[in-house]
């Protein structure tokens, strides 16, 4: 344990940026002294909550049917250009050029994306549409990226990834796809993790280069800036057309196939763990994501009560541990203030005092990160109290996110209104628009140069909002077709 530990320096609301680096450090999230820019090292008190959104997610796409494999981390330059205009990535991969001192015949770059090194792959695959639907998976992988500007878990040159790659014989069973990938991201973001979100579809001009759709779980972080937190793509039969990927149907005829791809991004998703619930002590986790989620602390005034209390909580501690809690003992030598202290800031949900009124009671006490709330209980109850506590502690993690959430966003008309509201407002600002349609590209153009950043985020999915007659587009003062949502982004 590192003795010097002090807490965050900064509130959150007044320098969030600031409160978030400190966080990652202070909590041992990640480490990025690693050397080399935007390359990050996952810490083991941070991967075991990435860990946990990894299984959570595995299990939602292994419910509805898809299965596991791995591709190489290799991409065939050949392919990634053949999709130059679809996958967009090539200015922003790393290439592999040398082995050893020797030059490659062929170079190759390190994937930034599944799609261009799977999909010729694909084309190997099925030939019949008896072949399909296929839906499989990668996870637990990385993917690379030669961004400019990095920050843990929001960008960086490799980063976590998941994706699923599926494949079909219909549109519509790609299109009720979507729907499960949605589904996922309910399950995952919302109700495991306590992220609150709303579903858009991305304006033609910001949607996946080889998708038909593209639909995402938007949230907002402290800072107002949008975090898209998941990507799921109807991909048409453009890519299936490019790497021919074909099957023949019932009349043996070929035909393409059309396919669906959905990346839920498991390092977004833990950049809103740490900014949306965290508070100035540190980090807070939903319970079931935490790391450890009890933490037993003896409060030792004389020596002579040391042996009775630490016996005391030997039997406690076993008690919760066969309830499958994870539970661990704060031993050290450290003063209590400091031990309270330092497991708020790794986020322990749940803190076991005891000391020699406990031992002579039979009781324990229990207090909640969230709240600081302290109950005292017969140890005898223990376990029936940590699960009512976590359950508590559950509840309000997320109606503190729903709270902010709800607040995030404001009504506007005109292009002036949205400057206006952008000076103190951070969030979401709903506007009438002309269209999402590759017509309404300009607007966003010129609206984004007007706000410094801010942008389209689309409209809402799968219900988007209704414009009335008087409504005019916020920018171009054309009737208008849409309401969007416009906000900056990371
Ligand atoms: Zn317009």
């Amino acid at each position: 344990m590192e003795k010097e530990e002090k807490g965050i320096t900064v509130k959150k609301a007044d320098d969030f940026s600031e409160w978030y680096s400190q966080l990652i450090q202070k909590a041992q999230l990640a480490d990025v002294r690693f050397g080399i820019q935007g390359f990050i090292v996952h810490r083991p008190w941070g991967f075991k909550i990435i860990k946990k959104i990894y299984e959570y997610l595995e299990e939602e796409v292994e419910n509805q049917e898809h299965d596991p494999m791995l591709f190489p981390i290799a991409v065939k330059e050949e392919s990634l250009m053949k999709e130059k205009e679809h996958a967009g990535f090539s200015p922003e991969v790393f290439w592999v050029t040398h082995a050893g001192s020797k030059k490659l015949e062929e170079r190759f770059a390190l994937r930034p994306t599944g799609e261009t090194q799977i999909y010729p792959v694909y084309s190997l695959w099925f030939r019949s549409h008896k072949d399909l639907p296929f839906k499989a998976y990668q996870s637990r992988h990385t993917v690379f990226r030669n961004e400019m500007t990095t920050r843990p878990f929001l960008r960086g040159r490799e980063f976590a990834f998941f994706e699923t790659h599926n494949v079909y014989n219909t549109h519509k069973e790609a299109l009720d796809q979507i729907k499960l990938d949605l589904k996922t991201c309910d399950e995952v973001i919302r109700k495991k993790a306590k992220i609150p979100f709303l579903y858009f579809k991305r304006p033609a001009w910001d949607k996946f280069k080889g998708a038909d759709n593209t639909f995402t779980p938007d949230t907002i972080m402290p800072d107002g800036k949008r975090n898209q937190l998941a990507s799921t793509h109807d991909l048409g039969t453009n890519f299936a057309e490019a790497y021919d990927i074909r099957v023949t149907d019932e009349k043996e005829k070929k035909k393409y196939v059309w396919q669906t791809c959905f990346g839920p991004g498991v390092w977004r998703i833990m950049a809103a763990i740490i900014a949306i619930h965290g508070d100035d002590k540190g980090l807070i986790v939903p319970f079931d994501m935490a790391p450890k989620q009890v933490v037993i602390i003896p409060i030792i005034f004389k020596n002579k009560t040391a042996k009775e209390v630490m016996n005391y909580i030997k039997i406690i501690e076993k008690k919760i541990a066969k309830a499958d809690f994870k539970v661990i003992v704060d031993s050290s030598d450290n003063k209590p203030g400091f031990k309270f202290n330092h497991w708020e800031l790794f986020g322990v949900p749940l803190r076991i005092e005891v000391g020699p009124k406990e031992v002579a009671d039979k009781k324990v006490t229990i207090a909640r990160r969230t709240d600081g709330n302290k109950t005292t209980v017969k140890a005898t109850d223990i376990i029936k109290e940590i699960k009512k506590q976590a359950k508590e502690l559950d509840s309000q993690i997320w109606k503190n996110a729903q709270k902010n959430f709800d607040h995030n966003t404001r009504d506007a008309k005109t292009l002036d209104d949205v400057k206006k509201i952008m000076k103190t407002h951070r969030g979401f600002i709903r506007i009438p628009f002309c269209s999402v349609d590759k017509d309404g590209e300009e607007c966003a153009e010129i609206l984004k140069a007007e706000t410094q950043g801010g942008n389209i985020c689309g409209t809402l999915y799968p219900k988007p909002e209704q414009v009335s007659k008087n409504d005019k587009c916020a920018v171009c003062k054309k009737q208008a077709k849409e309401i969007v949502y416009v906000a900056k982004s990371y």
